[in-house]
């Protein structure tokens, strides 16, 4: 008889690195020989994991490997913007099976018809992929404050300004349209996008390794993530990492939250492409860049002041909570690219020496930061109680 906690964390560990030998697993879990062994077994019967020679060590014969088998069990990750809709399929064991994408008109965020769409786009996905696919859950990752509420299915959207929704129960509204669709078996859970974004650059990116890792997103928002040894910071009340929303200038420009002077209104995508003379309807970052590169003086300094408030921003970050990585995406990505010494510069006002204590990138994923953060949360929630979806002998299922 295995205890689920024991399968749970073999499960876990499997995910996290894909492969991995019997003994690896036993070290992970803290599990003895015989455990390990009865639940391969049974994983392996179930069809959701598979042993097989591994990569050999050079002298002797190559060690047994327990691989996840990454279209037996999966689940799909959402990241819903004000524009558009992307999704991926993630596989147990980390692989992406597929992806979709689609672009829709800025506005239409009616929590019904973005509930809707999730749920079209989910079939169609369902569809593209083989039957024998085990749907274990749906991760969702929304540019807003999200109050978990308890049970996920449940959360409520506390405050989503690019959305414009103020205490949207969203969780329950999507729940209730996947079960319509699906029946009831596949559970949702939702996400802030950044620390999503952060959680999957941590588990599978940029942060690796590292112990205090800072995510910061740029798009016509800002968003901010910190995790602290694999653990995303929340805060009481769930709006900690909210960096966008940091008081940068006292007399600066209104914010959408209903502040003034917020680092988002300084270093926000749409403040860069005005301030380089642009259209930020029509232009994005690297109109500005490469008019910049042509010598258009305007586009030019728009984009030094920018990294400069980027670094300028950063150092209060990091004398608060001491990161060894720091990962800016989207148009802060391309930033740090082109304008790394100026944004490196403002770091000097920390207690930090850039040189040794901090590695300021890019993200690892790319853009799939958020999207795959989505996908980790759902296999996050679906690991915690694999008994309730795994068809396996009976010995599996006791709790
Ligand atoms: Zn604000």
């Amino acid at each position: 008889m295995i205890e689920g906690g024991g399968l749970s964390r073999v499960l876990r560990a499997l995910h996290a690195a894909g492969a991995l030998t019997r003994s690896d697993l036993g070290s992970l879990t803290g599990l003895n020989r015989s455990t390990v062994a009865t639940i391969v077994n049974e994983l392996v019967a179930a069809g959701v994991v598979e042993e097989g020679a591994g990569a050999s060590g050079g002298v002797g014969r190559p060690s047994l490997v327990v691989r996840a088998v990454p279209d037996s069990v999966a689940v799909i990750g959402w990241d819903i913007r004000a524009d558009s809709s992307t999704a991926v399929v993630e596989g147990i064991g980390g692989q992406i099976l597929h992806r979709w994408s689609k672009a829709h008109r800025r506005g239409s965020t009616d929590p019904y018809e973005v509930a809707a769409r999730v749920v079209a786009g989910s079939s169609q996905i369902a569809e593209e992929l083989p039957d024998h696919v085990l749907w274990v859950g749906v991760g969702c990752a929304l540019p807003g404050i999200i109050d978990p509420g308890g049970d996920p299915p449940r959360s409520t959207i506390h405050r989503a300004p690019t959305l414009g929704w103020v205490d949207t129960p969203f969780g329950v509204i999507l729940s209730e349209a996947m079960s319509e669709q699906f029946g009831s078996q596949v559970p949702v859970v939702l996400g802030n996008d950044a620390n999503l974004g952060a959680m999957a650059e941590w588990t599978r990116g940029a942060g690796k390794r590292s112990r205090v890792m800072v995510f910061v997103s740029g798009d016509v928002g800002i968003g901010g993530g910190v995790i602290v040894d694999g653990e995303p910071l929340t805060g009481a009340s769930g709006f900690a990492g909210e960096i966008g929303h940091i008081r940068f200038d006292p007399n600066g420009a209104p914010c959408r939250c209903g502040s003034r002077g917020c680092w988002e209104t300084v270093i926000g995508l749409t403040t860069i492409v005005s301030a380089a003379g642009l259209d930020p309807l029509k232009a994005g970052i690297d109109d500005v860049l490469s008019a910049a590169q042509a010598g258009d003086a305007t586009c030019q300094s728009a984009l030094a002041a920018a990294a400069r408030a980027v670094g300028q921003g950063l150092a209060p970050v990091v004398n608060m909570v001491n990161p060894d990585t720091i990962v800016l995406a989207g148009h802060l990505e391309v930033l740090l690219e082109h304008y790394r010494h100026t944004i490196i510069e403002e770091l000097r006002f920390t207690l930090s020496r850039e040189s040794t204590d901090i590695r300021v990138v890019g993200p690892a994923l790319g853009s799939d930061s958020i999207v795959v953060g989505a996908a980790e949360l759902a296999f996050e929630r679906a690991l915690d109680r694999p008994q309730r979806w795994l068809t396996a002998p009976e010995s599996l299922r006791s709790e």
